[in-house]
């Protein structure tokens, strides 16, 4: 059983959400906590200057409502983190922070079946600190 379980979750394409949640509350034990992740990517400053002002934050702000719409569908009880940086990045400096002792994730984005895993799940796999469940 794990206690503290991270479930990044790519708000783009939540597809995999289903079957992540699922995994995770059959390893979570009786008082485990679910945090649901997810990473609005940062854009470079030459972009963001093309860009209306506080578009990070107000994409920010939405996806906290859809992770906390989420949890209340799926009856988790689960903390939310939504951050801005870079995706690989913030999952595992989000898991050191929470003191997640696993992190579900999915392997990739469907469609992309022909690469083994996706970039960020590789990145997380490859440099997590704790253990990492790769959903397929
Ligand atoms: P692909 O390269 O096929 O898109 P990724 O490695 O980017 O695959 O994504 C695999 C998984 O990594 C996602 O299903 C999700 O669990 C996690 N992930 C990717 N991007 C984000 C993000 N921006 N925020 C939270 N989790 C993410």
């Amino acid at each position: 059983m794990f206690s503290r379980i991270l479930i990044p979750i790519d708000l783009h394409d939540d597809t995999k959400a289903r079957s992540m949640i699922d995994a995770a509350v059959q390893l979570r034990g009786q008082d485990g906590q679910i945090v649901l992740l997810h990473v609005v990517e940062d854009i470079p400053s030459y972009v963001a200057i093309e860009l209306p002002s506080g578009i990070l934050a107000s994409q920010k702000e939405e996806s906290i409502r859809t992770l906390e719409d989420l949890s209340r569908r799926e009856g988790l009880n689960a903390a939310i983190d939504v951050r801005i940086g870079q995706p690989a990045s913030a999952i595992l400096e989000a898991a050191d922070e929470h003191g997640s002792d696993v992190i579900v994730i999915a392997s990739h984005r469907p469609g992309l079946q022909d690469y083994l895993i996706g970039s960020t799940a590789a990145r997380v796999v490859r440099h997590s600190r704790c253990s990492v469940l790769v959903i397929r």
